[in-house]
């Protein structure tokens, strides 16, 4: 069993607070992702786990064991970060085999893990070359293999596809997510790429400014994220955003958009009731739209100021008063620019957002909203 918990953690570098209490456990043998913008505290995080930087306050438990101030090498971890290099004096297949040899492992397993790990990551033909005669690409796929290559219970993988090409980082993502799930590591993987989180994480742990913002399954984090910020950080283009007002009505709530009423949920309108004749904000994605070309009685006119077909989506850019917002249609859908479209909004898909404290609402917070 190798669960990951990490409690209370905090590290600061002078002013800098790179990991601002931050908890979270990690099943064991789950894919967590750590996600956020470049400086949220990610790789500081990650390397308090590994032992190559400790915290300054919290703890940190790999299963049963506290490891808060152990040494990397009596973490029972694998890693691959940049700074943690793979050795330039050893030939590839050695710096592959470098871990297992250290664990004196028989010489078949050897070779046969070696074999494995190079073919997966396609360095096959590099085992006889050193470091120096790679370039970075292969030299990332060099360090993976090595980490993969011990069958630790945990691994530890910062940006680990960040040198590789467009394409091959298509190919490895999805490699690397059925090798991980046939080696069963608890595994925690950093990167800036929310595709990538999305794509390969059981659960994503979205950072910003040192903060955990939301840990929740990836449909989850981008289907009903946490907060703006999350919303407007998932996924390609963004969670839309858009100005409304709340009018309370009958003792029940709606919310005004551009002189267009919606109607909320039955589970979401006490919450709002307690927003009366407030400004709310109204996260919506583009998908979760419905462009028509006619009037309909509960859609919104609306005028398309860009067209881009993208293969398999028209992406449009409309304008809803002083709002302007991406609505994702079938390719079959021809529209040009400044023709007027309708827009339905499904109630169900819609998100409202705290204007002043930027948090989701749902009905499980209805206690806290102030009537
Ligand atoms: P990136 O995606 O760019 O690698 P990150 O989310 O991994 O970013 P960290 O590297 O953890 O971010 O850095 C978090 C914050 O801590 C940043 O503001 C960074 O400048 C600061 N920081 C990190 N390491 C140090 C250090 N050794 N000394 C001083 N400040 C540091």
């Amino acid at each position: 069993m190798a669960e990951i918990r990490v409690e209370n953690a905090i590290k600061r570098f002078g002013k800098v607070t790179a990991v601002d209490d931050v908890s979270l456990t990690v099943n064991d043998q789950e894919f967590v992702v750590l996600l956020g913008p470049s400086g949220c505290g990610k790789t500081t995080l990650l390397r308090a786990i590994a032992g190559l930087g400790m915290v300054d306050s919290g703890r940190i438990m790999i299963g049963t064991r506290d490891v808060t101030y152990l040494p990397p090498k009596d973490r029972g971890i694998s890693m691959v970060f940049q700074s943690y290099a793979i050795f330039p004096h050893m030939k590839v297949y050695d710096n592959v085999a470098f871990g297992l040899q250290m664990k004196r492992a028989p010489k078949a397993e050897i070779e046969e893990r070696v074999q494995q790990a190079s073919k997966l990551l396609h360095i096959e033909e590099y085992l006889d070359r050193y470091p120096g005669q790679l370039s970075g690409g292969q030299r990332q796929r060099v360090a993976v293999a090595r980490a993969i290559a011990v069958r630790s219970e945990v691994l530890l993988m910062d940006e680990p596809l960040s040198n590789l090409d467009a394409l091959l980082r298509l190919e490895m993502r999805a490699e690397l997510k059925r090798l991980l799930a046939e080696i069963s590591a608890t595994t925690i993987y950093v990167t800036h790429d929310q595709i990538e989180a999305l794509s390969m994480g059981d659960r994503i742990a979205v950072m910003r400014n040192g903060k955990l913002l939301q840990f929740d399954s990836p449909m989850k984090v981008y289907d009903v994220p946490a907060d703006r910020f999350v919303g407007g950080f998932i996924g390609s283009p963004p969670m839309n955003f858009l100005e409304g007002q709340v009018q309370r009505q009958n003792g029940s709530a709606r919310v005004v958009v551009n002189d267009h009423v919606l109607t909320p949920t039955p589970e979401m309108a006490p919450v709002l009731a307690g927003y009366d004749g407030k400004p709310i904000v109204v996260g919506i994605r583009a998908e979760n739209m419905e462009a028509l070309a006619e009037p309909a009685p509960d859609a919104l006119r609306v005028k398309v100021l860009v067209v881009e077909p993208l293969g398999s989506q028209n992406l449009l850019t409309i304008q809803i008063g002083h709002n302007v917002i991406k609505v994702s249609t079938h390719p079959d859908f021809h529209v040009a620019p400044n023709q007027d479209i309708w827009i339905r909004f499904p109630i169900d898909k819609i998100r409202w957002i705290d204007r002043e404290t930027g948090k989701t609402l749902i009905p499980d917070l209805e206690k806290l909203v102030t009537p």
